[in-house]
């Protein structure tokens, strides 16, 4: 196993490193600002604009894609440290055109989009001058399973009519949000994994509202997370992603990456709130010494220094196999470390937390934010139990002579 990174992904790391220091870090504070000052907690503030054409400037931009058509055509591996980058500081991703979920939204319309789709969602994507989102997750079914989706899209001539209810569509919220990606039933005779299609919806198609923002332990910043409604949305049939059923392996295709992202990021997380309860163990004395020079507290730092330097490697390793065997043949690497980064990025942020003390949950510092985050992580992109059972099934399949 080569873990080492290319020439060109060390020179953007160091890159991206610098950008992040001189221009996204000292930003935070005006994001802040900015957004509270616009009494819309969905705002998109002026000063990401500002990043934006500076990471596009100085060549940080697409980072994600591995399309070289599309943007900077990295492997896995490349990419890995730089999203861990943008982890550490969240304003990051959307500063060098990297957010979810636009990105997998991208890679899907480079990968399965016609021409004239790329041209009239890709590109705008590409530029950052449009945002979109991804609706599968629906209310009323368990839909970490996808063949229980009900929502329908129904061919009518030259259109298909969209009839679905879905929640948790991150994104939607945006005034810039002009996109959904929705995965629906198209074909409810076929077999389980070829009754849905996938299917373009211009967000300002009449028939498409969202109801409500959805808090994540009463957070609602950024793009928010949307219940939507699409109550018979017409669109032209050219609208269709991929071929008719085969929805399900266009979602597959999108996990595969979207999943390594956010590990990638969470580890990103552990790091920064490593560095944070560092700091602050230094800085405060309760009882006459340092928080640092406590036991209990030590040990917090060496046993999250200690899983975050496993974790990385286990990404590594998922990464280096997406490269070299593909998505399928790293899927149990990847299934497993989207467990491991979700549980890490907690465990990590939780300990920071307490050595915090009250500070540690309020808005002053990033923690109570990462760890909102950092929770939602062991529940997106499939709950940990899915992802276990995979690997458990796999071990087991060994073993199966010996059933009764
Ligand atoms: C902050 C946030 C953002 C999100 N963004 C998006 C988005 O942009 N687009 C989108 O479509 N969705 C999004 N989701 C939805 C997310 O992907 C789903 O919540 C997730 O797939 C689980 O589906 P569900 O909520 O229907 O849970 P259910 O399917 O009802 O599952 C409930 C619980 O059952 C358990 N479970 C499930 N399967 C098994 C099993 N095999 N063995 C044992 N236990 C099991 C797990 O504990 C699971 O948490 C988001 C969710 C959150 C919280």
């Amino acid at each position: 196993m080569n873990l080492e990174p290319s020439a060109t992904a060390e020179k953007l790391q160091n890159e991206l490193g610098a950008f992040i220091e001189s221009h996204v870090r000292p930003a935070e504070a005006r994001y802040r600002d900015e957004v509270a000052a616009s009494g819309d907690s969905h705002f998109h503030p002026p000063v990401m604009e500002k990043l934006k054409r500076e990471a596009r400037a100085r060549g940080l931009w697409n980072l994600f894609m591995p399309h070289e058509r599309w943007g900077a055509g990295l492997s896995n591996l490349d990419y890995a440290p730089l999203c861990e980058l943008m982890g550490r500081d969240p304003l990051t991703a959307e500063a060098t055109n990297c957010a979810a979920p636009d990105t997998g939204n991208m890679e899907i319309l480079a990968t399965f989009g016609t021409p004239e789709q790329q041209d009239q969602w890709l590109v705008p994507l590409l530029e950052g001058e449009i945002r979109s989102c991804f609706a599968m997750t629906e209310p009323w079914v368990a839909s970490s399973d996808a063949t229980n989706l009900q929502s329908r899209i129904e061919r009518d001539g030259d259109h298909y009519v969209v009839n679905a209810h879905k929640w948790w569509t991150s994104g939607a919220a945006s005034e810039r949000c002009k996109l959904a990606i929705l995965l629906g039933v198209s074909n409810p005779d076929a077999d389980p994994y070829h009754r849905q299609s996938m299917i373009l919806v211009p967000f300002d198609a009449p028939g498409v509202s969202v109801t409500r923002t959805l808090p994540v332990f009463g957070h609602d910043a950024g793009g928010g997370h949307c219940e939507t409604l699409y109550e018979d949305v017409r669109v032209p049939a050219s609208n269709l992603l991929g071929e008719e059923g085969g929805g399900f392996a266009i979602a597959q295709a999108r996990l595969g990456p979207g999943r390594i992202h956010h590990c990638m990021r969470a580890i990103g997380m552990a790091e920064r709130a490593l560095e944070l309860m560092c700091q602050r163990a230094q800085q405060r004395t309760p009882f006459g010494k340092p928080l640092a020079d406590q036991g209990v507290v030590q040990e917090r730092i060496a046993e999250s220094r200690i899983e975050i330097e496993q974790a990385r490697l286990l990404v590594m390793k998922a990464a280096w196999l997406m490269d070299t065997v593909g998505n399928k043949g790293a899927r149990f690497e990847i299934a497993a470390i989207k467990v491991v980064a979700a549980r890490l990025a907690t465990t990590v942020i939780d300990r920071a937390i307490q050595v915090f003390g009250g500070a540690g949950v309020s808005d002053d510092w990033p923690l109570a934010a990462m760890y909102v985050h950092a929770r939602t992580l062991h529940l997106v992109d499939g709950p940990d139990e899915v992802h276990k059972q995979q690997i458990a099934r796999r071990e087991l399949r060994q073993y199966e002579h010996l059933r009764p």
